[in-house]
């Protein structure tokens, strides 16, 4: 079972008509689905390097000099993806009560001395890249860490050259800061 690239397209872009998702829904996934949809994304950034998983809405994962980086679609890069790219972004935090009722007006406004809204932005086009709504200094969430090796090797058959070990080294981006 395949789809054309045309109709995923459509798909991922919300374009196609309903009755036609619900066909594609109902049906068992494609077998390559996943190739379909990274050479789709991979057409759409001004950039050569080989997307390995997109992160988000503007994030990927891509292969760049035997390293496997976070990069957006402007062509910012955020470095390895094992750490947290929000350590590398500009961050906007509603911790009052003007700065969160600017989106939850009135009633909705909820409790600053117990929770923050914040926002990441990519430092290279500005576009708002992630929101986190949290208590008061709780640790700056990562959203998703993929095992992109065992992703490749066991899901898709072919492994990945260069294979990376697989561990969250947010660490080195804070002890950073703890050394300033
Ligand atoms: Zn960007």
């Amino acid at each position: 079972m395949s789809y054309s690239k045309e109709d995923l397209r459509d798909l991922f872009d919300g374009k196609l008509p309903w009755e036609r998702v619900k066909e594609i829904m109902s049906q068992p996934k494609d077998d390559d689905r996943f190739d379909k949809y990274v050479e789709i994304l991979q057409e759409r950034v001004p950039w050569p390097e080989r997307i390995l998983l997109p992160l988000g809405e503007h994030l990927y994962v891509v292969q760049k000099d035997g390293e496997r980086i976070a990069k957006c679609d402007c062509g910012h890069e955020f470095g390895d993806y094992r750490r947290n790219w929000k350590l590398s972004a500009l961050m906007f935090v509603r911790d009052d009560t003007s700065k969160l009722e600017e989106i939850y007006p009135g009633i909705r406004c909820p409790d600053p001395s117990l929770c923050e809204v914040r926002e990441y932005y990519c430092p290279g086009c500005a576009s708002l890249l992630k929101v986190e709504s949290v208590p008061v200094g709780y640790p700056v969430i990562f959203d998703f860490l993929p095992d992109i090796d065992s992703f490749y090797r066991e899901w898709l058959g072919r492994p990945l050259p260069q294979e990376k070990e697989f561990k969250d080294m947010s660490y080195e981006v804070t002890r950073k800061w703890g050394q300033r």
